[in-house]
């Protein structure tokens, strides 16, 4: 995977570098360019690319269903369930306000946005914020058949547990859909196997392609604030995640981070939690040694409502433009700034760019300019890759925590090197 990632990436940058651009319009260059382009970016690369991810994503409504169902009616004691998630959404709407305050503090304190004198062009119109009763009440599903084909995961993740619930009670009927579930769910997981045999070739035509559009000369006007984001994303992902996971578990962070590292470079070429669940469940499971009866739970609840990573950006691009228009910003708007975006992170789901619209309604909530996003939109795309990376993380701590706390946590699968590594 790796191997696919530098290759697609350099491949990329060459591709780029290679190809023409109209200003010097030669008649030989030029068909070179949109042969290349038709064959290769677009063809190959694109194709490949989007099958990869739509193969992904085919698998992430059954995986949680199913496997959740397993965990549930595998943790015998059901009343369980809402001490866990008790745990879970805490720690993950903490980890969220951590990331968020760090972010605004550090943007505060380097200044990115003084002296960007930057118009801007296009206009965004904001979504308006949910509010906590219909975060809740748009929870459960009326139709769960809609919630599945909407790949709605809170509403699944609802629907899962009562099931899982319902059958746990139901004696021996239940027993007998239990087993059913179960063999289901050893074929599903079979399948994510068989997808992560792919995986080197759909990442390096995924990052092949988006390395050949990236106009990476924003970043050069940007670079401030590319650098702030970044910077921020890196040490919460490495220092605040490892004192935690130290603090609470007692675990080694470094095993911990080296055993994330396929879960964060699909993360990273996807820049979508939600179609990383495969992997950051297996990761979770059979690397780290969380038990299935607490990641089925807790990893698609934080791909939908943990995203630190996106709040560090959210953080930071909200002092970058009330600096970059010359906004005073009070301590109640800064309070304000960490609650919407906590609160609104619950109610959107982990797909690429959401975090922008996310900021949408931010800016909006202490009335700054809606347009500022405009400004730091050309370089939204390689943060957002480093954001997802972050937020998967976040979510495979937060399930490491949990379940250690629950005794559901293998130590000698998390310290073998090997665990999981073995793809049949
Ligand atoms: N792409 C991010 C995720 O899926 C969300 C975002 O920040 O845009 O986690």
């Amino acid at each position: 995977i790796v191997i696919g990632m530098v290759s697609g990436i350099l491949l990329g940058f060459l591709l780029q570098k290679l190809m023409p651009n109209s200003s010097d319009f030669v008649i030989p260059l030029y068909i070179f360019d949109i042969s290349i382009r038709a064959l290769f970016v677009e063809g190959i690369f694109n194709v490949g690319g989007q099958i990869f991810v739509a193969s992904l994503k085919m698998l992430v409504v059954p995986l949680v269903f199913v496997s959740l169902i397993c965990g549930t009616c595998s943790l015998k004691d059901t009343s369980k369930l809402g001490r866990i998630g008790g745990k879970a959404i805490a720690l993950y709407l903490i980890t969220t306000a951590i990331a968020i305050s760090f972010a605004m503090s550090l943007a505060l304190l380097l200044s990115p946005g003084e002296g960007v004198n930057m118009t801007a062009n296009t206009t965004f119109a904001a979504k308006e914020a949910p509010s906590l009763a219909q975060v809740f009440i748009q929870m459960f599903p009326s139709n769960p058949f809609a919630a599945f084909a909407q790949g709605n995961m809170l509403q699944v993740i609802i629907f899962a547990l009562l099931f899982g619930i319902a059958i746990a009670l139901s004696g021996e009927a239940g027993e007998r859909v239990s087993k059913l579930f179960e063999d289901l769910n050893v074929v599903i997981m079979r399948l994510v196997t068989i997808l992560m045999n792919l995986a080197p070739y759909g990442v390096f035509c995924l990052l092949a392609k988006l390395f050949t559009d990236l106009d990476i000369s924003t970043i050069k006007n940007l670079g401030m604030y590319f650098g702030v984001v970044f910077f921020a994303l890196v040490i919460h992902g490495t220092v605040t995640y490892s004192v935690i996971l130290k603090l609470f578990t007692g675990l080694n962070p470094r095993i911990f981070i080296k055993k994330m590292r396929d879960a964060i470079l699909f993360a990273f070429s996807t820049s979508s939690s939600n179609a990383t669940i495969p992997v950051t469940m297996e990761t979770a499971t059979k690397k780290i040694g969380v038990d299935n009866s607490i990641a089925s739970f807790t990893v698609p609840l934080g791909a939908t409502i943990n995203m630190d990573g996106t709040a560090i950006m959210q953080g930071v691009a909200t002092v970058f433009i009330a600096q970059v228009f010359n906004v005073d910003l009070s301590l109640s708007d800064f309070l304000m700034v960490i609650l919407t975006a906590t609160l609104a992170s619950i109610g959107t789901a982990g797909v690429p760019g959401v975090g922008l619209i996310m900021l949408a309604m931010v800016l909006e909530q202490v009335g700054l300019p809606v347009e500022g996003i405009a400004i730091i939109i050309g370089v939204d795309r390689l943060l957002d890759m480093t954001r997802t990376a972050v937020n998967v993380t976040g979510d495979c701590m937060v399930t490491t925590v949990v379940a250690k706390s629950e005794g559901q946590f293998n130590e000698s699968v998390f310290l073998n090197k090997n665990a999981g590594q073995k793809i049949e």
